[in-house]
């Protein structure tokens, strides 16, 4: 008697530079971390990765918020996350949508039980304080949720300033974080953040499945405060911190090696600086955008609040969307992004996340960019693209 098995092939990716809204590209030593030895998750060994991990991310956060750690899930658990634990049932929560992540978030707040007031901008735009200010002095909610990078359409809300009149309001300030973190500056304690969730696959470069968060001792005494349990056993932070920082009672097995690639991860945003990470992705964001404009592609978002991270261009009149993002994918192993929503086939998103915000992936896209739009018969000057990002490198890029 014979026992039949059906044998699929081995795990054989093929080679991507992933320039989409994320996952992003991971450097070789993230991966080799997490082919690490699992160890238990109560392992003296593990125990101090996630102190390390702890610290870490209070650097990146530029926070000093003792309940700062790295919840099991990609962002969209740090964001459920953020909002299980801050709201309960009838509780009111302001929140800003310009984009899909914001939409998101009101809609986690409404299966929590909170009572939702939806401030709404079309997608590409931003929030005023002022308009801010406006909504909570008369709604006086517990929460206020934003997002700062809204990688669906491209825009960077600005946070100054914003804290001291949600605070005015009696409330807190909960922020998206999952594609800033690691890019542009988020300064938790300076710009009074009490709550922020962020996730592994932007740009920190490390694959989706562990989400940072942090809170703030105001966020925490609301959350002490709270009458009802938590309604999410998994996510609730008052039983996962004293597995991060107390008792080490046991509460779910943490992804051991997950949290591997993730201290990798940012070991190496430390060793590269916060500073420099930020200015190199604001420098390739420059140098691809004289490449597009060169090419007569416009952007999608206004110039003074467009991401570095995440550039959302419109895509040109006649131009088939799917064709160019298939032929950029099987002729060059390059992945971009559609548009989403109200921007579903009038935009591209072309992610400079983390590993992949480099002047070679800049140059490669514009060239492959150019000779997918000149077979669709676009009128273009050959090589215009790369000519001129190559320019902004030359006149802008000193060492
Ligand atoms: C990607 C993203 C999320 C969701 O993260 P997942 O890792 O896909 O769960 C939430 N908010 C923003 C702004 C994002 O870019």
């Amino acid at each position: 008697m014979t026992i039949e098995h059906h044998f699929h092939s081995p795990i054989q990716p093929p080679r991507r530079t992933l320039m989409g809204p994320g996952p992003s590209d991971i450097a070789a030593s993230v991966l080799t971390a997490m082919a690490a030895p699992t160890v238990g998750h109560l392992d003296p060994y593990f125990l101090k990765v996630m102190d390390e991990l702890q610290e870490m991310l209070r650097t990146l956060f530029h926070t000093t918020n003792e309940l700062t750690l790295a919840v099991s899930g990609t962002g969209s658990a740090g964001m459920e996350a953020c909002v299980v634990n801050l709201i309960e049932p009838g509780d009111k929560m302001v929140v800003c949508t310009n984009g899909v992540f914001g939409g998101r978030m009101a809609d986690v707040a409404s299966r929590v039980g909170a009572e939702v007031v939806e401030i709404t901008r079309e997608f590409g735009e931003v929030f005023s304080v002022e308009e801010i200010a406006e909504v909570v002095k008369k709604e006086k909610p517990k929460v206020l949720g934003i997002v700062h990078a809204e990688t669906s359409t491209g825009a960077a809300q600005s946070l100054k300033e914003l804290a001291d009149v949600v605070h005015d309001a009696g409330a807190l300030l909960l922020v998206d974080c999952v594609t800033s973190l690691g890019g542009m500056p988020v300064k938790i304690d300076e710009w009074n953040i009490d709550a922020a969730y962020s996730g592994t696959q932007k740009c920190l470069s490390c694959p989706p499945g562990l989400a940072p968060v942090t809170f703030s001792s105001r966020a925490v005494a609301a959350m002490d405060a709270r009458k009802t349990k938590v309604s999410s056993w998994y996510l609730d932070m008052s039983m996962v911190r004293s597995y991060w920082g107390g008792s080490r009672a046991y509460h779910h097995t943490a992804p051991i090696n997950m949290n591997y690639g993730l201290h990798q991860a940012l070991r190496l945003v430390l060793e590269e600086g916060m500073e420099n990470r930020y200015s190199r992705h604001y420098a390739n964001h420059c140098a691809l955008k004289a490449g597009l404009q060169a090419m007569g592609i416009q952007f999608a978002v206004a110039e003074d609040h467009q991401l570095p991270m995440l550039n959302a261009v419109k895509i040109p009149e006649g131009i088939d969307d799917a064709a160019i993002r298939s032929q950029l994918l099987n002729w060059f192993g390059i992945e971009i992004g559609g548009g989403l929503g109200s921007m579903k086939g009038k935009t591209w998103r072309i992610g400079l996340m983390g590993e992949t915000s480099r002047g070679s992936n800049v140059l490669m896209f514009l060239a492959a960019l150019d000779q997918c739009l000149l077979h669709a018969g676009y009128q273009l000057s050959p090589g215009a693209g790369v000519a001129a990002a190559n320019d902004f490198y030359r006149t802008t890029i000193t060492d």
